[in-house]
């Protein structure tokens, strides 16, 4: 850590910030500029994250030099992450293809659904059971019952699956169901639930809150990590944008620089970045493009019927069409695709 202090900090300030340091057990090494005079910090930095070196008058600035999520830093641990759900391999070279309508409606629909992505190649199925919907009048979800149709569903067709869990209170319930826990945009800075989910020992599939940054994302998966998780796949989902013409704002850029700083694997969901179908295929290849480990599609058999998220739901058709050339794009770039029963693809 560099302290860097005001150019009018006077001799007792310095003085004063050295103790500091020192009464913290680390070395404090004063060089003097012709403008800036700095302070360098050496010896164990997390002793001082709970120091508030900023609040002594003559302190201008305190640099960090080590990242505070030091466990998602790829500083610690250099090598790309894999994380498995339940034998399909997320990361390090890993394509995750995950896909399922947006609320698991019935037993039924789920099957259909189910089927369709499973021709198409999908290798992970998704489906809410409980919603974070914007209005409390809209459709919250099944509950449980929604988790025992979803668990039977990926059972039958050989598809681990992935859903959201909301509340703390309910990890878990949905523990008992789930391959992996989705947690959601609203909740990515819910710090009680991301400790409760790092308590388990199942992956966590963590999307950026939509008005989050990738380091605010990167400490987000810090939480679940010091917990001892360490089944940790990010997901970029598209955050807050100006213009209407898009749901939200597909950050493309956020996947590459999310890796220049993390080994965890992270994916990307074109159908809540943009909210539109015709949208979705061609923001799921400049996803593969740059570098995402996996791709998060919502389909569904009538999306006019959808009880959530109906309008940028992909028809089965149009998921098989976007999935083969997702495939054509990994293998392009040397990416494989795992699924339980077939293991390499
Ligand atoms: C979802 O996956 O259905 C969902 C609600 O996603 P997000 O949290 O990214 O909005
Ligand atoms: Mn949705």
């Amino acid at each position: 850590m560099i302290i860097v202090l005001k150019p009018e900090v006077t001799e007792p300030q310095i003085e004063h910030v050295i103790q500091r340091v020192e009464s913290l057990g680390l070395r404090a090494h004063l060089s003097r500029g012709t403008y800036r005079t700095i302070i360098g910090v050496i010896g164990d930095e997390s002793k001082l994250r709970v120091a508030p070196l900023e609040a002594i008058p003559g302190v201008a600035s305190v640099v960090p030099i080590l990242p505070p999520y030091k466990l998602a830093s790829n500083e610690a641990h250099p090598e790309p992450s894999v994380v498995e759900v339940a034998g399909v391999k997320i990361g390090g070279g890993w394509l995750a293809m995950i896909a399922g309508p947006c609320a698991i409606e019935s037993a039924e629909r789920m099957d259909a659904i189910a089927a369709a992505v499973k021709k198409a190649g999908a290798n992970l199925l998704r489906g809410g059971a409980f919603k974070p919907r914007t209005s409390p009048y809209a459709y919250q979800g099944m509950g449980e019952d929604g988790l025992k149709i979803l668990r039977d569903t990926g059972r039958k067709h050989a598809l681990p699956v992935v859903t959201e869990v909301m509340d703390p209170r309910r990890v878990e319930l949905v523990d008992q169901y789930t391959d992996m826990f989705q947690i959601g945009a609203r909740n990515m800075q819910n710090f009680t639930l991301l400790t409760e989910v790092g308590q388990t020992r199942k992956p966590v599939l963590l999307k950026r809150g939509l008005s989050a940054t990738v380091k605010d994302l990167l400490m987000s998966a810090e939480y679940i990590l010091s917990e001892g998780n360490s089944q940790v796949v990010l997901c970029e989902r598209g955050v807050k944008g100006f213009d209407p013409i898009a749901r939200n704002l597909f950050d493309v850029a956020a996947v590459p620089a999310t890796k220049s700083l993390s080994h965890l694997p992270i994916i990307v969901d074109p159908s809540h970045a943009t909210g539109r179908p015709d949208l979705i295929p061609p923001c799921a290849l400049a996803g593969v493009a740059a570098g995402a480990d996996g791709v998060h599609i919502e389909v569904h058999n009538c999306p006019e019927e959808a009880l959530s998220d109906g309008p940028q739901a992909l028809l089965p058709e149009q998921y098989a069409a976007i999935a083969r050339q997702i495939r054509q794009l990994a293998a392009l770039l040397g990416k494989k695709i795992s699924s339980v029963n077939s293991g390499n693809q």
